[in-house]
């Protein structure tokens, strides 16, 4: 398995470098998730698999379905393992709370990879209303304040949680709720 990931591909490569120049920063081939994501964004819960079309059998692409010459039913079956493979661990990520990315090789030719690492940018920090969902990874330790865990699983991040990204009270003014009244006690002595 780790011809297909765990080794810099220069498409890794150039995914990692734009998103870097971007100012984002990420883990790389992080074995703690399913699939050891290329690039893992826990600011933005969002995880960016770089995959090649042969290897991870892209539809409706002409990489994706050329077959080697011999061994094609080894070949075959090895793929479509892949495939399956990819698909329960991005349902996996997804489950956690994960927005999972796919930006696949053909897409990273040299007339298509400006435009479509822009895009990625623009998936990755454009998503982030829904964000403050996302997994309780870095959410935890940012907050002094006591919220209870039914109170983080409706969806509501207290105020002072919301370091990652805009406001919630930008986009849906009607979903904050705070906690308590009491604030905490920062000019006692
Ligand atoms: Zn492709």
């Amino acid at each position: 398995m780790s011809r297909i990931r765990g080794k810099d591909t220069s498409i890794e490569v150039m995914v990692r470098r734009y998103l870097f120049s971007r100012g984002l920063r990420f883990r790389k081939n992080d074995k703690r998730y399913p699939g050891h994501p290329d690039v893992v964004l826990p600011r933005w819960h969002t995880i960016v698999f770089v995959n090649g079309c042969f290897w991870h059998m892209h539809d409706d692409c002409p990489k994706g379905v050329r077959n080697p010459k011999s061994n094609v039913e080894f070949w075959s079956a090895k793929l479509l393992r892949n495939r399956e493979r990819d698909r329960m661990q991005r349902a996996q990520l997804e489950a956690d709370g994960w927005h999972v990315i796919t930006v696949w090789e053909c897409e990273l030719t040299k007339t298509a990879r400006e435009e479509r690492l822009a895009r990625l940018y623009e998936q990755i920090v454009g998503q982030s209303a829904d964000a403050a969902a996302g997994p309780a990874d870095d959410a935890a330790g940012d907050s002094g304040m006591a919220v209870s865990d039914d109170v983080k699983s409706n969806g509501v991040t207290p105020v002072r949680a919301a370091s990652a990204g805009p406001m919630p009270s930008e986009t849906s003014p009607g979903n904050v709720v705070v906690p308590n009244t009491t604030t905490p006690p920062d000019t006692s002595r």
